[in-house]
């Protein structure tokens, strides 16, 4: 974990409410370290943050979540063995994604194939996802040999990490799939976050997620002024257009990179997001960080590590993703599956209907 940088813009941090310190897990210390899906999961279920961040109960892992990280770990290799003045063609990278990344990947995650992960998209399966991942990774090496025109890599999977005020001892990390620099304008450099998804993301989602700012704040802080995009790589794209972004343009995406399971068409599909550099931008990135600490402690002191907190299926009955496809704790949560199981049981209207059968006491 490289060290912190020292906060010196970003005036939007250090509000007196921002706890200094993150909660004491039971057993396991004090948490140091917020990521954004640490925020995410604090912002959209505190039963989930608990279970997750205070608790570490496993997540599982997803069949989807295997490929792209599969994908990520492949990318990363042929970025360095760039750096390195080796530069892979397309075949001896899907060489790699078959032999070395999708193994590592599977041992990191402890089970024994991918057949053996889950999958939400009745579509989506082991042949499927392994096959669209590969085909994904092509794309995207022929995209990123695209940016080797303006640009120079600086690294791949780089972790950095930044306080939002001198006054607390917690920080804030991230990974950045892939770092850029300019080549003529020496003081500028990009991220790019690649997401290779059953289906591509959508405009607002990039518009409205909180990775872009916070990334880009985070190396605003080590004195880099850098630009965000989103390079979504759809990896079951069926024959369908979607309006997509690129390069600033609104136009149809068309598919490179077609295949066959069983029967079925699959494609890969690019769509691209570029994040506003914006100092407003920045700092309520910064400030959705904070609020989520402020969130996080005050129901840590509210409830305690052991009890259950209130969850998004309270708050926000029928939320996507509070459902058993999303939430590996459906089943065993009281805001969720089992508050759902328990209405079912309950007594209904037609209990008491004239054709339902009445008990008579004899
Ligand atoms: S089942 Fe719903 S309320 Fe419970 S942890 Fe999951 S998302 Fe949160």
């Amino acid at each position: 974990m490289p060290e912190p940088v020292d906060i010196r813009v970003l005036d939007a941090s250090g509000a007196p409410a921002v706890p200094e310190r993150l909660p004491v897990r039971p057993g396991r210390g004090e948490l140091r370290y917020l990521s954004m899906s640490a925020v995410d999961d604090i912002v959209t279920c505190p039963e989930k943050a608990r279970r997750r961040r205070i608790l570490r109960y496993d997540w599982g892992a997803s069949g989807p979540m295997i490929i792209g990280s599969t994908v990520d770990r492949a990318v990363e290799h042929w970025i360095n063995e760039l750096l390195q003045g080796r530069h892979l063609d397309v075949h001896a990278i899907v060489d790699y994604y078959y032999r070395v990344a999708l193994p590592a990947e599977l041992e990191d995650k402890k089970i024994g194939s991918l057949a053996e992960a889950s999958f939400d998209d009745p579509q989506d399966n082991a042949e499927v996802a392994l096959l669209g991942g590969r085909r994904a990774l092509e794309l995207y090496i022929h995209v990123l040999n695209g940016y080797l025109k303006d640009w120079e890599f600086v690294s791949a999977q780089e972790e950095f990490v930044f306080r939002v005020s001198e006054r607390v001892a917690w920080k804030v990390t991230g990974k950045l799939d892939v770092f850029m620099r300019h080549r003529r304008f020496r003081d500028i450099y990009m991220i790019r976050d690649l997401k290779i998804r059953v289906k591509p993301m959508m405009a607002r989602a990039a518009a409205e997620s909180l990775q872009g700012p916070l990334y880009m704040a985070g190396k605003m802080l080590e004195g880099k002024f850098c630009y965000f995009g989103y390079d979504s790589i759809n990896r079951m794209a069926k024959g369908k257009t979607y309006r997509g972004n690129i390069d600033g343009d609104w136009r149809d995406i068309r598919y490179e990179l077609l295949h066959s399971v069983k029967g079925e068409s699959f494609g890969a599909g690019l769509v691209r997001h570029e994040v506003p550099h914006d100092d407003r931008l920045l700092q309520r990135a910064v400030r959705r960080v904070e609020m989520a600490a402020v969130e996080l402690t005050s129901n840590f002191e509210r409830f305690g590590p052991d009890h259950h907190w209130p969850g998004v299926g309270d708050r926000n009955p029928g939320h996507w993703s509070c459902s058993a496809e999303r939430c590996p704790f459906f089943s065993a949560c009281p805001s969720g599956g089992l508050l759902t199981e328990g209405l079912r049981r309950a007594p209904q209207m037609s209990d008491f209907s004239a054709e339902a059968p009445v008990a008579h006491a004899s």
